[in-house]
């Protein structure tokens, strides 16, 4: 699995439309201070689903979407598709290809598809669950990432060697199930109030 293009519109400093066609093995994006660098590792991140606006170095979460500048009107959403060559099926998707795209309004609200299908947030979360790229994952590493992870308390550190060892998801859906059982054993008690109440 690589990325093979990031198409950004609209996405922090970038209003026109952009394409990057990446290859395999590394790629280096070089250019002045303030060019818009990391705003593109940026853009990778918030199409995964991140949801702060801290960590995406802004204020609010509007603040991603091109706010203009002085000859120029700022826009009314910003749009991220990144597209992955899933050749070795490392996603558990049957595409050799698989795009992700996510669309935000000033509104608010955002539009997320796989493959040109719209989806829920989840779905792109669980789809890449395990594999260390989603929002939470170690695939990318931030300004501070290391320090943070180095000086971090045990149980946060573990989430990360918990992803590599590929369990999270197994987690997650005993966290589900574990929430469904509470709510049954509510249930179940309202039940017996109800029949207490009826004999
Ligand atoms: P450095 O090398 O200093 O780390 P960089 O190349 O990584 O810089 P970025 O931090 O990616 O640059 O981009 C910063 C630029 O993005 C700034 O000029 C900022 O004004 C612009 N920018 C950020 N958000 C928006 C937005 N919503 N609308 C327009 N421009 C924006």
């Amino acid at each position: 699995m690589y990325l093979k293009k990031i198409e950004v519109k609209g996405f922090k400093s970038f209003a026109d439309r952009i394409e990057l066609e990446l290859d395999k093995g590394i790629t280096g994006v070089v250019g002045p201070n303030g060019s818009g660098k990391s705003n593109i590792s940026d853009a990778v991140r918030w199409v995964l689903g991140e949801q702060s606006a801290k960590s995406l170095r802004g204020g609010k979460m509007e603040d991603v979407i091109f706010a203009g500048t002085d000859i120029r009107k700022p826009l009314g959403y910003a749009e991220v598709a990144i597209t992955i060559d899933n050749q070795d099926s490392m996603l558990p998707i049957d595409y050799s290809e698989v795009i992700i795209a996510r669309r935000m309004y000033r509104s608010g609200e955002s539009e997320y598809s796989i493959n040109k299908v719209n989806c829920r947030l989840k779905d792109i979360t669980e789809l890449f669950m395990d594999t260390g790229v989603g929002r939470e994952g170690y695939s990318i590493v931030g300004q501070g990432r290391i320090d943070e992870i180095l000086s971090a308390k045990p149980e946060d550190r573990r989430e990360i060697f918990e992803e590599a060892a590929g369990i999270v998801k197994y987690k997650t859906r005993k966290q589900e199930s574990e929430k469904k059982l509470d709510a049954t054993e509510q249930n179940i008690v309202r039940l017996d109030d109800i029949i207490n109440e009826l004999n």
